[in-house]
């Protein structure tokens, strides 16, 4: 058996019609996570959906009860080899957002998997059901290929909470990392490709922290024909300390709040990155950081976005100077930032523009990821998507969003190279969620490709 057969093999189970009648099963589970119903969808996700075709490929299986209370639990499968090869972890997630059926075009529907032309509509088609069974489905044909060896181990987690934030994911990894889920590399597919037609690999995440600034002067409005003058105001109060934080084109001001300067290796990258959205993504406009590019905007650097405002009525203001004022706000960041400080960064900027009556609400964040691009497993599977489709594949060394791939990069301490499935139109997260199949048919060809060539790689090599 060869790696040509294995990609045949692969490609075979989108061609044969078994990967659509999977997918078309995966679909019909609503299990959604923001919903607090959804408990038994979860498990008979994980028992009847996913374990099956693992045991196929002789996995052993448990899932693993959630620390965080009333929070899904993972599925944990090994399949061991030996124990002295490389361990490969996979990683996916079985939850999806809210179906929102209300929204979807006619005659799409969240539960129900439609085929339209290359489109396969539903909800979880493309994040992130289609994009695990793609994996796993290459690898039991892999498996086939090689007539029952791999060449290394596997571990696959599934999280069927991720849209919520993976609660109890960072507890888990902390718990096992030196146990089931130590692992040599992470290989996983989520999200989207820079275009449909690039193949793209993506090293990393920005990390993402939100806060609120309060202004609180009195507990109630006053009339300000009668007080204006006299009384300060918290709005603008708030708007002037915005305005000394991030200025009128998007440019952060704070020091604290800025990246270092983007690594020469990443720049290298973010040079060659065109930002295509897609037909009906808007066109981008001349913001933030001057001097970057639009992919070292995205990519390179940090956002100090205002989420949300609040004071007074804006629609149906009562002639009242408001009592209190409150801005939402986030600051997504690359490595490098020190994110831990920012309450502290926040709290002295203020205090150093007069702005000490301004409160800092701090909530939980996530931390920004990004493995080297010079780390030995990006030339290897680079090379390896560059053998199986002819093309170089887009080498992203963070998502501009975030996820919690710091469970892997930073506690299980594990090089990450994701390998994602779809593409920016493919309307995640809203009505109208589709998997594109021709896509699809690629992805299988390249999983199988770079899963053949993790098993002939030799022990020494890729990290
Ligand atoms: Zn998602």
């Amino acid at each position: 058996m060869t790696r040509a057969r294995a990609i045949e093999l692969a490609e075979a189970h989108l061609d044969s019609g078994d990967l659509l009648r999977e997918l078309t099963r995966k679909v019909a589970y609503p299990t959604e996570s923001e919903a607090d119903d959804r408990d038994e969808a979860h498990r008979s996700y994980l028992r009847d959906e996913i374990v099956p075709g693992l045991r196929r490929c002789g996995f052993t299986w448990r899932l693993v009860e959630n620390p965080v209370a009333g929070m899904p639990p993972f599925l944990l499968a090994r399949r061991v080899e030996d124990p002295a090869l490389r361990t490969v972890l996979v990683y996916g997630h079985g939850d999806v957002v809210r179906g929102d059926a209300a929204g979807w075009s006619e005659p799409w529907s969240p539960w129900r998997l439609v085929v339209d032309g290359d489109r396969w509509y539903g909800r979880g088609s493309c994040d992130n059901k289609g994009q695990h069974a793609i994996n796993l489905a290459a690898l039991e044909q892999v498996l086939l290929a090689r007539e029952g060896r791999l060449g290394f181990n596997v571990t696959v987690l599934m999280d069927m909470g991720e849209e919520i934030g993976s609660p109890g994911l960072r507890e888990v990894c902390t718990a096992l990392a030196d146990d089931e889920l130590a692992a040599d590399v992470l290989l996983a597919s989520d999200g989207t490709r820079v275009s449909e037609r690039s193949p793209t690999l993506v090293l990393g995440t920005r990390g993402e922290v939100s806060f609120t600034l309060r202004a609180t002067l009195r507990p109630r409005g006053y009339h300000s024909g009668n007080w204006g003058g006299l009384l300060g105001n918290p709005a603008v109060l708030l708007a002037n300390a915005l305005a000394t934080m991030v200025d009128a084109r998007g440019r952060i001001l704070v020091e604290g709040l800025r990246p270092p300067a983007i690594p020469e290796p990443v720049r290298t990258i973010l040079r060659r990155i065109e930002i295509d959205g897609g037909p009906t993504a808007p066109a981008v406009e001349d913001w933030g950081e001057p001097g970057l590019s639009a992919a070292e905007r995205l990519y390179g650097w940090n956002t100090l976005e205002v989420l949300g405002l609040d004071a007074g009525t804006a629609t149906g203001p009562q002639n009242a100077i408001p009592g209190t004022a409150a801005a939402r706000c986030q600051l997504r960041f690359v490595v490098g930032t020190d994110w831990s400080v920012l309450e502290r960064t926040v709290r002295t900027h203020l205090d150093a523009h007069g702005f000490g009556s301004i409160d800092v609400e701090v909530d939980e964040g996530t931390a920004a990821t990004r493995l080297d691009p010079d780390d030995a497993w990006v030339s290897w599977a680079a090379a390896s998507v560059e053998r199986t489709t002819g093309k170089a594949p887009t080498i992203l060394p963070n998502l501009g969003g975030t996820f919690p791939n710091d469970c892997f990069a930073e506690v299980l301490g594990i090089p990450t190279v994701w390998v994602p499935h779809s593409y920016p139109g493919c309307a995640q997260h809203a009505p109208d969620e589709h998997l594109l199949a021709s896509l699809a048919r690629e992805a299988l060809g390249i999983m199988a490709g770079l899963l053949w060539d993790l098993g002939e790689l030799p022990a020494s090599a890729g990290g």
